[in-house]
């Protein structure tokens, strides 16, 4: 079976994980913008680092027959600076021309707060004007549930949204049902030793069959493992589920969703 990795911070990892990816039959990852370890001083570091998204990766997982696909976008994370998150912002468009971006992400909220707000709303305008695809970071922190919900209401208020051409990710238990009944697709990220781990992702996937799920791995800075991923495919197994329905979570979901881009190409 092929996989397809939705969100996946490349540059946080070694080639090695490109290698154990590919042996895991992992044949695309998709990398949203975010955080670089540091808080970045200038928008010339966002520059190098959109450059890096792609020019470097798509070459680095080449070697390992896996198509890197990026979101470009000013991260909630850093959002707080508006002055520096619209320099920012002002050369998005460059880098959306690029071969392998597929659109906007991850931006949405860290803190909750109205600077971060502000910087999501105007990522959304750009992403609507330039028919991109959007993949949005829910909080980590405690106010998951806030977060998702001050996004939800912020995205009502656009009605020339396209609901299929959004994901919201780090979806939990209790944020699930809200983003799914307003017609978004999500997705749920697996850490190896805090949040979501596997048994509860497939949990989740169990008790919402046919659902416009996702599931991606931490691969970032913090405690992450790409094969975080593979181990929910085992675990799914080792419940006896059907190779058709894995392929519908790790492969038809997120070609699905990624190939509503026209430069999504397996
Ligand atoms: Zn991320």
């Amino acid at each position: 079976m092929r996989v397809i990795e939705p969100h996946i911070h490349m540059i946080a990892r070694t080639t090695q994980d490109y290698e154990r990816m590919a042996q895991m039959h992992t044949v695309a990852c998709c990398e949203p913008a975010f955080w670089a370890g540091y808080d970045r001083t200038s928008a010339q570091a966002f520059h190098d680092y959109f450059t890096h998204l792609t020019e470097f990766e798509p070459k680095r997982a080449a070697q390992y027959m896996i198509k890197h696909y990026c979101y470009i976008c000013m991260n909630p994370k850093e959002a707080e600076d508006l002055a520096l998150s619209r320099e920012v912002i002002s050369f998005i468009p460059d880098f959306l021309a690029k071969d392998n971006a597929v659109g906007i992400g991850e931006i949405g909220l860290n803190r909750n707060t109205p600077n971060e707000l502000t910087i999501f709303e105007e990522q959304v305008d750009l992403a609507i004007k330039m028919d991109q695809l959007l993949w949005l970071h829910t909080p980590h922190l405690n106010d998951k549930l806030k977060g998702t919900k001050m996004m939800l209401d912020s995205l009502k208020n656009r009605s020339d949204i396209k609901p299929e051409k959004v994901c919201f990710d780090h979806i939990e238990e209790h944020t699930l049902d809200m983003v799914l009944e307003a017609g978004y697709w999500a997705s749920m990220t697996i850490y190896p030793t805090t949040k979501n781990s596997p048994p509860r992702v497939v949990d989740i996937i169990e008790k919402y069959p046919g659902a416009k799920l996702m599931v991606d791995a931490s691969g970032d800075w913090g405690p992450s493992d790409p094969a975080t991923l593979h181990q929910a495919i085992f675990e799914m197994r080792r419940r006896g589920h059907g190779e058709k329905e894995l392929q519908r979570i790790f492969f038809d979901n997120p070609y699905s969703f990624l190939s509503q881009s026209p430069k999504f190409k397996l």
